[in-house]
């Protein structure tokens, strides 16, 4: 296959077939997204001067904390895995099987 071909089979994506969702919700996720390790806020801003840089917290106003790098569900805004979307929907539908069989056990 040559390039042309692989990108006309492959217009939006990578090529994989599938996207990364986040385990929760299944939404978009934003990947190695500074956190606060004081509070967790994402507000991380820059302050410059000169030539030196401080990273702050928007939040706390910790400056140069330790920072964690997290992938976050861009809907809820919670640290999360990601998974492929369909793994997602398989599991929304197990979840929603299995509230079925206890609506029906409530029932009876
Ligand atoms: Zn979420
Ligand atoms: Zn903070």
């Amino acid at each position: 296959m040559n390039y042309d071909d692989w990108k006309l089979s492959n217009p939006i994506d990578d090529g994989c077939g599938y996207n990364m969702v986040s385990s929760c919700c299944g939404d978009e996720i934003m990947r190695e997204v500074p956190t606060c390790v004081d509070c967790g806020s994402f507000e991380i801003g820059e302050k410059w001067s000169g030539d030196e840089g401080w990273t702050i917290c928007d939040d706390c106003g910790a400056i140069e904390q330790g920072y964690k790098y997290l992938d976050i569900c861009s809907k809820c805004e919670c640290e999360c895995d990601e998974i492929e979307d369909y793994e997602y929907e398989e599991q929304q539908r197990e979840s929603a099987e299995e509230m079925a069989r206890d609506g029906e056990r409530d029932e009876s």
